[in-house]
């Protein structure tokens, strides 16, 4: 963007700015300590911020715009939409929630072929975990430490992360679990397949010690986004699958983050053949254009609730702006061959890219990740693997690091001692190498903040 239009744009961007700060209330923060940044447009793997400088959106926002910024086809549809039909109630029928419904229902694995929407991940966790509960009579809900399934109370509850330490008031039913992470394996694990079935056996023992019939529900990020992108060993999802069918527990997969092309699949859980019985979705379904979230739900679970009723239920849900904007990334995501790009980048662009960086930079503990989901795990020692900032907390060198990054020109997502590199789905080999280029340079300064 140039021109008169960019002037506005930026003038806008100060006011907004002003106004933010005196009547907006933020996600996560102490309201006083936060300087955000101001973002006046967007367009493809990039955005601008308030003095116009552009930046190369390796965040994807929050790992959600899978399809690029401004997708003319998703913008289309959604004028197209609201020129036709912009609010309906969810009893009645509606054309793109039927549509949007079809597609999701032909991409999820098994007979996930019904599917609830929701406004987003956390009432999608919230929602999948109250039909295992009726489904199966129980109450428990067995979650991995380092994961996130969102924001509300259930949601949060099941996260196992440190954001669930203030919000945690013990009456969930949620029981934690380590999974398999073999950086930091909780099982003195020395390869993978040694993390995997140890973890496997943790699981096992967990359950029989919290009573098999007790509970209702695992639910597992297919691939854990937030907490780090541990990709699972091979076997590890398989070997939950297995324990589930054995105790009657309902298998949640959260593919809030990792579904809809992220990780070169439509799907995560497709990388490893399992099929669950229940899948949450959001972000990466619409791209975010429109807040939209849903469970896609076996036949078995559905057909609890073919003569009881379900009892829950949103205004919104499966809102004509948001599922017209399913509608139209599904369709663009299928013809522009967006998730085979994904796949592509990540083998041959972006994973050797990362995996060239961390052996020149010793402040790199580990880069792993899949398709266009990649987390650098940065380290203050690479012998004892402290991490550059601690766990739930940030540090002046994490800041320096990711302070490098914005003034050269790239947005990063960032958590704790990592930075993930989640461009668009849609990214190109040439705005990857810029990307790769720009983290060279930041990790320089990472460096120097290592001990040996
Ligand atoms: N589950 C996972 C795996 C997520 O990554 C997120 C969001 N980052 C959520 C659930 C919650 O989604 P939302 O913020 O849309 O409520």
């Amino acid at each position: 963007p140039t021109g008169q239009t960019f002037d506005t744009a930026l003038a806008q961007g100060r006011r907004a700015y002003e106004l933010d700060r005196k009547h907006v209330f933020h996600s996560w923060s102490a309201q006083a300590k936060i300087d955000p940044m101001t973002i006046v447009a967007a367009q493809g793997s990039y955005v601008w911020d308030g003095e116009g400088n552009r930046l190369l959106d390796f965040s994807s926002q929050m790992v959600n715009t899978n399809i690029g910024h401004q997708h003319p086809k998703v913008v289309a549809a959604i004028a197209e939409q609201a020129a036709t039909l912009c609010t309906i109630a969810p009893p009645h029928v509606n054309a793109a929630r039927s549509e949007a419904a079809r597609l999701i229902a032909e991409r999820t694995p098994g007979d996930l072929n019904r599917v609830f929407f929701t406004n987003g991940g956390a009432d999608a966790v919230e929602h999948a975990v109250r039909m295992a509960r009726l489904h199966t009579g129980r109450y428990k809900v067995l979650s991995r430490y380092r994961s996130y399934h969102g924001g509300t109370d259930t949601a949060i509850n099941l996260t196992g992360d440190p954001r669930r330490w203030p919000n945690d008031y013990g009456t969930s039913g949620a029981v934690h679990f380590d999974g398999p992470f073999l950086y930091r394996s909780a099982f003195h694990a020395f390869d993978e397949q040694q993390e995997c079935q140890r973890a496997l056996e943790h699981l096992d023992r967990l359950i029989a010690m919290e009573g098999p019939t007790t509970i209702a529900a695992i639910i597992l990020e297919s691939v854990p986004g937030t907490a780090g992108i541990m990709v699972p060993p091979a076997g590890y999802l398989a070997g939950v699958r297995e324990i589930c069918d054995r105790y009657g527990i309902v298998y949640i997969a959260d593919e809030v983050m990792a579904g809809f092309g992220r990780t070169g699949e439509w799907f995560a859980v497709n990388h490893f053949d399992v099929t669950p019985d229940l899948i949450t979705f959001a972000k990466g379904v619409n791209s975010g254009y429109v807040p939209l979230g849903g469970v896609a739900i076996s036949e078995a679970i559905a057909a609890t609730f073919a003569d009881r009723p379900y009892p829950g239920g949103l205004t919104y849900s499966g809102h004509p702006l948001a599922t017209a904007a399913a509608v139209a990334t599904i369709n663009a995501m299928e013809d522009e061959q967006i998730v085979q790009n994904a796949a592509r980048i990540g083998a041959d662009v972006l994973g050797p890219g990362l995996r060239d960086l961390a052996a020149r930079h010793p402040s790199v503990g580990e880069v792993r990740g899949l398709g266009v989901f990649w987390a650098i795990e940065l380290v203050a020692d690479p012998a004892t693997r402290e991490p550059l900032a601690p766990y739930g907390g940030t540090s002046a060198a994490m800041n320096e690091v990711v302070g490098a990054c914005k003034t050269n020109g790239l947005l990063p997502f960032v958590n704790f001692n990592r930075i993930h590199a989640a461009p668009p789905c849609t990214v190109g080999d040439d705005e990857v190498r810029e990307g790769l280029a720009i983290l060279d340079t930041a990790l320089s300064v990472a460096d120097r903040h290592v001990v040996h």
